[in-house]
Parts: C-alpha cells; sequence; structure tokens
C-alpha cells in the first residue's frame, strides 16, 4: 500500500513530471527537502528499512497489504520519495503523477485512514536518518509536502472509485508458447477494460500475492474484449516465469488500472519510429493497430530487436501488418548472426537508417536498450520531449 510507493508511476516521457527548468527558483521547502534527501541518499536502504519496520510494528494489520518480500518495494518507495520531492514545486505534473499513484494504491486495499501512519513512519525515518538537516523547518517542510502528496492521492483514489473498480479480475483464455522463454497470455477480464494502445497494466498472479508487475498490451482494446500480454521468462524472474511456465487457461489473474503514456498523438502529421527490444515489441504492436485504426497514412517505422533470430518471435505478425499497411517498414534486427534482418544492436541500426527529424519516437524494452535508444534518436534529429517511452530509471540514479 505505502502512500508514497512508486509501484504504479513506471515513467514515462509523456508520463513522468518533467525536469524543472534550470533557471526557476525552488521554493524554501524544496531546498530543505532536496538537502535531507541528499543527507539520506547514500543509506537509502537503511532509512526505508526502518521506515517499514516502524510502519509494521506500530501498525500490524498493514503488513497484508505488502509483498512478502519487501526488496523492490523499498527502492520504489525510494524513488516515490525523490520523484515527489524533485517535482514538489511543480504542482501540475506532480499531481499527474500522485494522482496516477493513488487511483492504482486502491488495488491494495489503501484507504485514506492509511496515510497519517505513513507519514508518522517516514518522519521518523527522517529524523533519525538526517541529524545533519533535520530540525522544525525540515519538519514543517515535510509535514507540508507530505500532507500535499498524501491529499492529492487520497482525492485521486476518491474520486476514481465513482467511475472504475479497484482491480479486475481476469480469466486465461490463451496461453502460446512462442519461444522457450516467451509467451502471449490472453485474458477476459470480469468488467470492461478500458485502455489505450501503448498503456501496461500492473499484474498480480494467484502464485503471488500482493506482487504486482507491470506487463504492456499487445493489441489495442478489442471488440470481444479480451487483453493480450507478451511475457518473457527473467531468470529468478517471480512474477514472469509463474505467468510463462506455470499459468494454463482458466487460471485468474487480476489486473490493476492502465497507466502510461506511450500513446499516439492522432493530432500530430508526423511519422511514428517505433524501437522495441524483446518483449517491448508489444506495445509496438498495440501502437501499429492504433494508427491503422485511425485510418491516417502516417509512415511507421519499426525496429524489432533480439539476440537471436528465435527471439523474434512475433515477426510474422509484423510482416503480416507490413503487407496490408503500404505506410508501414519493419526492419528485425538481430545481435548476432542474423538471417531474418540487420545484425547489429537497436541503437545502431536507428541511426543507420535515420535522419529521424520528421519522426515521433515510440520506445519499449529492457532500460539499457531505452537509454540507447533515446540518445540515439535525439542524436538523429528528435527533440526529447517527442521521444516516449515507460521506463522506471529516469529519476532513480541506478545503483
Ligand atoms: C511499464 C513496463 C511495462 C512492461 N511490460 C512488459 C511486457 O510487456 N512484457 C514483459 O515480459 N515484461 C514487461 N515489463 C517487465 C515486467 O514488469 C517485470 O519486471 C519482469 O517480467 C520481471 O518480473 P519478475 O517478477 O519475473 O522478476 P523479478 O522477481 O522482479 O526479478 C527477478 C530477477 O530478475 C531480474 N530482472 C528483472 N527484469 C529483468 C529482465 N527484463 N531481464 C533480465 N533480468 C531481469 C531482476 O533484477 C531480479 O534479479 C514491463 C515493465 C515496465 C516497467
Amino acid at each position: 500500500m505505502t502512500a508514497i510507493s512508486a509501484d504504479d508511476g513506471a515513467t514515462t516521457t509523456g508520463g513522468v513530471p518533467a525536469p524543472r527548468e534550470k533557471t526557476e527558483v525552488p521554493s524554501p521547502d524544496a531546498v530543505v527537502i532536496r538537502r535531507t534527501l541528499a543527507e539520506i541518499e547514500p543509506i537509502a536502504d537503511e532509512v526505508t528499512s526502518y521506515f517499514y519496520a516502524l510502519l509494521f510494528v506500530q501498525n500490524p494489520w498493514l503488513r497484508d497489504m505488502f509483498p512478502p518480500a519487501m526488496d523492490a518495494q523499498r527502492d520504489r518507495l525510494f524513488g516515490a520519495l525523490l520523484t515527489a520531492a524533485e517535482h514538489i514545486d511543480d504542482t501540475v505534473t506532480l499531481t499527474d503523477y500522485l494522482a496516477h499513484l493513488g487511483r492504482g494504491h486502491r488495488k491494495y486495499g489503501t484507504r485514506s485512514e492509511h496515510y497519517p501512519a505513513v507519514g508518522e513512519a517516514l518522519m521518523y525515518a527522517l529524523e533519525r536518518y538526517a541529524p545533519g538537516t533535520w530540525g522544525p523547518e525540515a519538519e514543517a517542510a515535510w509535514v507540508r509536502a507530505y500532507t500535499a502528496i498524501s491529499q492529492t492521492m487520497i482525492d485521486a483514489a476518491a474520486a476514481d472509485e465513482l467511475r472504475a473498480p479497484a482491480w479486475w479480475d481476469a480469466e486465461i483464455v490463451g496461453h502460446e508458447r512462442r519461444t522457450s522463454e516467451v509467451a502471449v497470455v490472453t485474458v477476459r477480464p470480469e468488467h470492461p477494460y478500458p485502455y489505450r494502445a501503448g498503456q501496461y497494466a500492473s499484474l498480480e498472479t494467484p502464485w503471488w500475492p500482493r506482487v504486482w508487475r507491470h506487463y504492456s498490451f499487445a493489441s489495442s482494446p478489442r471488440s470481444d474484449g479480451l487483453l493480450s500480454f507478451h511475457v518473457k521468462a527473467v531468470p529468478a524472474g517471480w512474477v514472469s516465469r509463474a505467468l510463462v511456465h506455470r499459468a494454463r487457461r482458466g487460471d485468474v489473474i487480476r489486473l490493476g488500472p492502465p497507466g502510461g503514456s506511450m500513446t499516439v498523438d492522432h493530432a500530430s502529421d508526423r511519422g511514428l519510429i517505433c524501437v522495441g527490444g524483446s518483449t517491448g515489441i508489444a506495445p509496438i504492436k498495440a501502437l501499429v493497430e492504433d494508427v491503422a485504426q485511425h485510418g491516417r497514412r502516417r509512415p511507421v517505422e519499426v525496429f524489432f530487436g533480439a539476440n537471436r533470430d528465435a527471439d523474434l518471435y512475433d515477426l510474422d505478425s509484423f510482416l503480416d501488418l507490413e503487407r496490408r499497411h503500404p505506410w508501414l517498414a519493419v526492419r528485425p534486427v538481430v545481435e548476432h548472426f542474423a538471417t531474418r534482418g540487420l545484425t547489429g544492436r537497436l541503437p545502431e541500426a536507428v541511426r543507420q537508417f535515420g535522419p529521424w527529424q520528421e519522426f515521433d519516437g515510440y520506445l519499449s524494452g529492457p532500460p539499457q536498450m531505452i537509454r540507447k535508444s533515446v540518445d540515439a534518436l535525439v542524436s538523429c534529429g528528435i527533440p526529447a520531449d517527442r521521444i516516449r517511452h515507460d521506463f522506471t530509471g529516469t529519476l532513480v540514479p541506478p545503483k
């Protein structure tokens, strides 16, 4: 539950609070808050462990809302703190971010009365671990910030209650293994599930209760209401391995609300350059379908990257789309010994076919690929604010 976990705050170029203009003068609260954050950053793990220990000792009934293992949760908490603190002055973007977070926390059973307990544990943790910068001024700034943060989340959750369920149970109606590690999982939600092509859902399996992971929708919204995900089982991965190796038709998973802003701007006439690595190609497929449904002939260039030929698990359906749509070009890029496309890595392939200044960029895949592909697209003429991706690492410095 935590009021400030970033679980649903997967960041996007479009959805993440954009960095404030360097010329703006930060407010006194922002200055004080950033000082505290700088002090605790080197010991973030310790601070967050203490925070959770305190929270659970003082409020044992809250423990059941959290996953059994708290490692990932700790990182998310700190990431959310950084995000909120970094953008504390930027009311508009922070409000969007927190509202999304508040809506997403409904699926954990979070209620407004839980927020004070979280705030109290946070203040105690900061007081203990930031002795150099803590004092009446810092405390007042943090209380103000936390009050604003939690109120925004509470309000957004309350408004959402009137129009959407907290979660959707969804029965697996299709499970197709495409490679030894990749499965296409198709589900039927119990109630209609509204989303836009390019978005993702957080998902919980019956085998790992309270462990939620994000998966992108692999098609634009379908008339039969079914949803598809492409899942790659990562080594030692809890949820992905269960979905690929254990899930069967008839199993019921749970979905949180849709998130992400890697959606097509249909008001634009520019082309789309879409770069998808591994199962990152799933939302790209949804975007291509979306463009096709809108019936506007904008050029769409897809680069589909994989380690080996055999990992191009969805290439045939992309080639089929390419045959049907003259505006679409699909280029497979394989790192080692390609027989079905270019040999090399995605960022280099993107550079090779540039310039791209008449295009908007859409990126999906492993974080490293996204970082390098953003650089490649910027160097090929696309301004950073026209590059969209859903990547949780942009605001949290790599450890
Ligand atoms: C917005 C968004 C959309 C996503 N969409 C998809 C999607 O459509 N399809 C999909 O398959 N995944 C997608 N992911 C990744 C997915 O959310 C999970 O992170 C992934 O499935 C691993 O979860 P897990 O529980 O199996 O592994 P965890 O239990 O979280 O991790 C186990 C171990 O594997 C490592 N690990 C985690 N991810 C990877 C990786 N990709 N490669 C290698 N090692 C890894 C971890 O560091 C850890 O050591 C998306 C992520 C985000 C943020």
